[in-house]
């Protein structure tokens, strides 16, 4: 691969270790890593490709750590548009249970188009439906088409109705299948190296999908391959419930019950947890990422970011399934976080003393929870900030835009404040994907009439 060189960014957020933002910024990169931050004095004169930034913000690509990417096929499904968790599930399992592989390849395109549109270099998806002859493999290869980085997650679902569990029998499969696969799929495809595009994790679905023999078997076969391990958890008061009834346990209980806590673990959500449990979290050393849009979709609840945050748990964010948020907007996204981790604060402090204690997300910890803390959620050390020995992973947004004026006194606040936009550039690991807004990897025209046609197909069968 050839050099490139980066400069005259209005603002470049490194978010590096000190969080220093560069004004007329740049970056020099080789063969997709990065060998130099800094103003155009600092930077070499020439490279392969050169790009003038005059007029852009720069941040490092954006990391989202939970999604669902089928269920773009199924977004704002009207019988499921007013539910709660268990029975939006029930609706839609069985609509679910009629996807084929190449329903999984178009649902993977079109969300990781979205993601890439909206500042993502870098994704990790949870499959746990594997119907009429599905495979992960179908993901794997469509993700490689559009060219942002994948955690694909090797989901499960063993506990059916007749079980005790959520899930109709049609949509789940035996526990020796299960995990005969994953460990086709590590040997298959993971690559554990700085700047790996590609890694398997290991994702029983829930606790009410689940038994805990099939967590603790994922949990000893992923550790022996060193492996990540991911699952929801604490997502509503009804799983609350169910664990306590199942398990004796409350979620993050039975999590340690079944040897699923420690750095190589994070879970989705995480909503419903006690203090006792944010420690745990933290000196284990577990991830959480956070949900907020698909957390008010469903009125799961609010979960607790600032004392994730407070305590040192590592936090990402999520953009969740495309059929409870409706989107997959990362920008979108962090401004969430950041706009319902002040409404929590809102609501504490008034139920505290009457005044507001507790203090307030800012737009540049929202977007450190989007890039340096989903790196570290997915156990990346190689993205997540621009400096030297890092992925060139970064994204570029105009600044001269109509969502921004009257905002460009701090733009790197305006990127969370002002409505969300998409991205005008994308690099991942020095390679441009987008170009003045346009995807270049796939057609986005062809890909919206492939994707209706197939989502028209599972909903009217
Ligand atoms: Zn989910």
């Amino acid at each position: 691969m050839s050099s490139l060189l980066v400069k005259n960014a209005d603002v470049l957020v490194t978010m590096d270790e000190t969080r220093q933002e560069i004004r007329r910024g740049g970056l020099y990169a080789k063969d997709g890593f990065i060998l130099q931050v800094g103003t155009e004095k600092e930077l070499p004169t020439t490279a392969d490709e050169v790009l003038d930034l005059s007029g852009y913000l720069v941040l490092p690509g954006l990391i989202n750590t939970h999604h669902h990417f089928y269920q773009t096929l199924t977004r704002a499904v009207p019988a499921a548009q007013d539910a709660n968790l268990f029975n939006w599930l029930k609706t839609l399992y069985p609509i679910w249970a009629r996807m084929n592989p190449e329903d999984i390849f178009i649902s993977t395109e079109t969300a990781m188009a979205e993601l890439a549109l909206s500042g993502c270099t870098t994704t990790s998806d949870h499959l746990y439906l594997f119907p009429n002859g599905s495979k992960l493999d179908d993901e794997i290869h469509a993700g490689k088409e559009v060219g942002i980085r994948l955690h694909a997650s090797r989901g499960s679902m063993s506990l059916g109705e007749s079980k005790g569990g959520l899930p109709p029998d049609s949509v789940v499969d035996t526990e020796e299948n299960i995990l005969r696969d994953s460990q086709r799929l590590i040997e298959t495809y993971h690559d554990p190296n700085p700047g790996s595009m590609l890694q398997i994790v290991l994702a029983p679905c829930s606790p009410f999908s689940v038994s805990g023999n099939l967590m603790r078997e994922s949990a000893k076969l992923a550790r022996q391959y060193g492996i990540h391990l991911h699952t929801h958890l604490a997502e509503t008061q009804d799983e609350e419930a169910f664990c306590q009834q199942m398990f004796g346990y409350r979620p993050v209980g039975y999590m340690q019950s079944v040897d699923w806590v420690g750095k190589d673990v994070w879970f989705a959500h995480s909503v419903h947890v006690r203090k006792e449990e944010i420690k745990i979290f933290a000196r284990e050393a577990c991830g959480v990422a956070h949900c907020p849009s698909s957390n008010m979709r469903l009125a799961s609840g609010i979960a607790p970011v600032t004392e994730y945050m407070t305590a040192g748990v590592k936090l990402g964010l999520g953009v969740d399934g495309s059929a409870s948020n409706d989107g997959s907007h990362m920008m979108g996204e962090a401004r969430q976080a950041m706009l319902l981790a002040r409404l929590r604060a809102g609501l504490e402090g008034a139920s505290l003393s009457g005044q507001k204690t507790t203090p307030l997300l800012t737009s540049r910890q929202a977007l450190e929870l989007a890039t340096r803390g989903g790196a570290a959620v997915l156990g990346r050390s190689d993205i997540g900030s621009l400096e030297t020995g890092k992925c060139a992973d970064f994204i570029a947004i105009k600044l001269d835009k109509l969502a921004y004026a009257g905002a460009l006194h701090d733009p790197v606040s305006a990127s969370l404040f002002c409505s969300p936009q998409n991205v005008d550039f994308s690099f991942v690991h020095g390679k441009m994907i987008i170009r003045d807004g346009d995807l270049l990897t796939i057609d986005i025209r062809r890909q919206v009439e492939k994707h209706n046609k197939a989502a028209a197909r599972i909903l009217t069968n």
